[in-house]
Parts: structure tokens; sequence; C-alpha cells
């Protein structure tokens, strides 16, 4: 758009035009990947905005403050391979089917709720299998964590996956809490393995930092209600909250086809509440939802933010990361799905031609 004019395609009006620009990134949300070249006409990106507003579907704006309510915190299990990760995970997934009045068999879905006894408080805990499903999330931009409990084998104390798990944590800006784990053996060295995460830039309570750390035994499932303590507490510091009302705004976190239930997914709904009969779209892939279901295969109504739902009725497998938008219309999540797909051949096709290009001219 130039000044003065309604011609888009007056030949000012290229993006090299830096007040054009800036007109263009306030007004419609305009991302550099419109740009082309320094020649790209503004015509040409105005016109992909409004054919994207139209076809695809976005999140929405940020809620106002008063439209949040608490929610549980979301916490990813990280550490060493053999420190215990896996058998802490399973100590709290039966400790929360026992509290289950129907306490059936457990399926492993990706994500399971954990409830403290003597409360109605709950944590949700991914159970991705490790760092490989945290990062194809984070390369994605789905910020679906919030804690990260570190697991450090008291015997071994700080290992080289330590360090990798605390340099993703640091990374993704999500606080640490320490599980020191296998304390019930007699190797245990609970103040080496301080002092090594000390090194390691943990700053732990008792030398003056605020990391929390607490002695577990995955093993023999000791000190657990002491470490969903410690994450409520930290979480309450966070203040975490969400929109429960509106269109419905989550993260895959894994998905897979089931012989008798076929395309599912888990996800972490992150906005609105998910009930059955809606319309989700996911990367490429599209949903009515059948149904729902909890950690306990036990079908759930509704799936507020942060709890973790298993969803069936996808058209195809979405992807651990994939964004969920929920649509009005089934034909706006087609629409959406297929202007997706248009759009990544598009790209598909120009990476193509920059190639076949890059060729000719090394052959001239
Ligand atoms: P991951 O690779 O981090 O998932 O570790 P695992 O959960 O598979 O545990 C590795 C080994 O350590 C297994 O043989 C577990 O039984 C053992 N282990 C895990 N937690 C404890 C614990 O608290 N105490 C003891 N003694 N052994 C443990
Ligand atoms: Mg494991």
């Amino acid at each position: 758009y130039v000044e003065g004019t309604d011609d888009y395609d007056h030949p000012g009006a290229t993006i090299n035009n830096m007040r054009l620009l800036d007109a263009i990134v306030k007004k419609c949300g305009f991302r550099p990947d419109h740009i082309k070249s320094p020649q790209t006409k503004a015509s040409e990106v105005i016109h992909e905005l409004e054919e994207e507003r139209d076809l695809d579907v976005k999140p929405r704006p940020p809620p106002k403050p008063s439209e949040l309510v608490p929610r549980c915190p979301i916490v990813t299990v990280m550490g060493h391979v053999d420190h215990g990760k896996t058998t802490l995970l399973d100590a709290l997934r039966n400790t929360s089917v026992v509290e289950q009045e129907f306490g059936g068999i457990t399926q492993h879905i990706g994500a399971f709720s954990v409830k403290l006894s003597n409360s109605t408080q709950t944590v949700t805990f991914l159970d991705t299998p490790g760092h490989a499903a945290f990062s194809a999330m984070r390369s994605r931009g789905a910020h679906v964590t919030d804690i990260v409990v570190l697991v450090v084998a008291a015997e071994d104390g700080v290992m080289e996956q330590t360090k990798e798990s605390i340099r993703y944590a640091n990374e993704a800006k999500v606080p640490i809490i320490v599980a020191i784990n296998k304390c019930d053996k007699p190797e245990a060295n609970i103040p080496n393995t301080k002092k090594g995460l000390w090194t390691q830039g943990i700053a732990l309570e008792e030398f003056g930092g605020e990391v929390q750390s607490v002695c577990i035994s995955a093993l023999k499932k000791t000190g657990l209600d002491t470490l969903v303590e410690t994450i409520l507490t930290q979480a309450e510091l966070m203040q975490l909250k969400a929109d429960p009302k509106g269109l419905v705004e989550g993260v895959v976190v894994e998905a897979r086809t089931d012989p008798a239930r076929g395309r599912l997914c888990t996800a972490i709904i992150q906005r609105g509440t998910l009930r059955k009969g809606s319309f989700l779209v996911a990367g490429r892939a599209w949903a009515r939802v059948r149904g729902m279901f909890n950690e306990q295969g036990q079908v759930i109504d509704e799936a507020p933010p942060g709890v973790p739902a298993e969803i069936i009725g996808w058209r195809e497998l979405p992807s651990a990361g994939d964004l969920i938008l929920e649509c009005e219309t089934e034909t706006k999540a087609l629409q959406a799905v297929r202007y997706r797909e248009q759009q990544d051949m598009k790209k598909k096709m120009e990476i193509d031609e920059i190639a076949i290009q890059q060729k000719m001219e090394e052959h001239l």
C-alpha cells in the first residue's frame, strides 16, 4: 500500500519499501516467509494474507486476564539413561491408578494425571519416550512443559545426559525440580550428587539457591508424595492459568493407530474445553471427535486445559508436537487441511526450483 493511493501494484509498492513493510507487519500479521524476494509485490503479500485468513485456522488472540482460571502443572521427567525415569513414571502412574475407584488396566497414552491423596490438586506427567519427543515438540514451537523433574541417581551423580537435560530445560526456560533417585542403595552418595548439580549451575536451595531437591526411591516408592507436593508448590509460585472457554487449542503429545479404535492421539488441551463432536485440525490432519478417554481407558465427557485426553476420530494421523485447533464446522476444518497441503506443496516446489537453479548456475 503506497501512501495516498490504493494501488498495491504501484512501482514503489515492493517489500523493500521499509515503510510499507512496517505497515504490513502492524496491520495484518505478516511473517518473514511472505517475502520471496525484495521485489515481492505488496499486492501478492496481501493476497496471500487474505487467503490465509479465509482458508486456514489460527490460534485466537491471547485471552484477557479476567478469563483465566488456575490449571494443573504439566511435568516432563528427564535425566541420564538408567537413572530411573521409567521406574519413577510407573510408580507415579500406579499410585494414581490405585486411588481410582474402578482401577482398571493402565494404558500407555503418553501422559497421565496424579492426584495427592489428601488434595484435589493434580499434576499431569508427560510420559513420552525421552528427549526425542521433547525436542520434537520444541522444534515445532509447542510449549507444553511447565516444570522439568530431573532424575539423578545418587550412586552415579551428574552424567552426560544429566547435563544435556539441564541444557534443554534452561533453553526452554522451564524450572527444574531435582529428584535424587536410588536413595535406597547403600552406594547412594547424596552430598556428592548435590555438589555435582551445583557445579552444573543448579542453584539448590540448601546452598542458597531456589531449586528444590527431593530424595526418592522410585523402586521402593519412597519420597513420591514429597516430590508431587514440591511440584505443586512450584506450580503455585508460577500461577499457572488457562482460559477454559471458546474454541479449543492444544498440542499433540503422541499419535498412533489402534487396531480397534482407529487413529487416535493423546493431547494436552491448552485453551477451551474439548467435547465430543468438535472438529479439530492438527498439522495436515483433521478429526471429528468421536470420543475421549483418560489414561485408565475410561470415557470422559470433556477435557479442560492441562488434562491429558486420548482423542479418537482422526481421519489422518497427526504428529507429536502438532498444534491442535478447533474449527466451527467440518467444512472449515477440511478447507484448512486442504489449504495447508497446498501451501506445503508450494513450498516444496519453491525449494526444488531453487535447487535446480543452483545446479544450473554451478554448471555455468
Ligand atoms: P531410565 O533409563 O531412566 O528409564 O531408568 P529405569 O527406570 O529403566 O531404571 C534403570 C534401572 O534402575 C532398573 O533396573 C530399575 O529397577 C533401577 N532403579 C530405578 N529406580 C531405582 C531406585 O530407586 N532404587 C534402586 N535400587 N533401583 C532403581
Ligand atoms: Mg526409560
